[in-house]
């Protein structure tokens, strides 16, 4: 299933991946499994520095301020901060959202 995200600084939904030098890709679907497309400049083996949005450089991050370079966290990033299509419903999305 694809994910969706929308940067909560401006909005954009292109997302990028950067790697450790000159590297700069557009990711093109986002998988939930973890497994992304990428655009035109594949990776080339070189470490991901991390995923920031395309348009004004947010860059995603964890909860103690570290960028995030995993594919499974951008995941779980995606899933906490961005609103998904209508029928993509995540439960713990659900959870977080109760009022107590
Ligand atoms: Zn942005």
């Amino acid at each position: 299933m694809s994910l969706k995200f929308k940067c909560p600084k401006c909005d954009s939904e292109k997302l990028e991946c950067c790697e450790d030098g000159p590297y700069i890709s557009e990711i093109t679907n986002i998988d939930d499994e973890g497994d992304f497309d990428y655009g035109p400049i594949e990776g080339s083996g070189s470490t991901v520095d991390g995923f920031q949005c395309a348009q004004c450089g947010y860059v995603l991050q964890d909860k103690e301020g570290n960028n995030l370079d995993m594919n499974k966290e951008v995941v779980e990033w995606i899933k906490k901060h961005c609103e998904q299509p209508e029928e993509y419903i995540d439960p713990r999305y659900l959870d977080d959202n109760t009022d107590k």
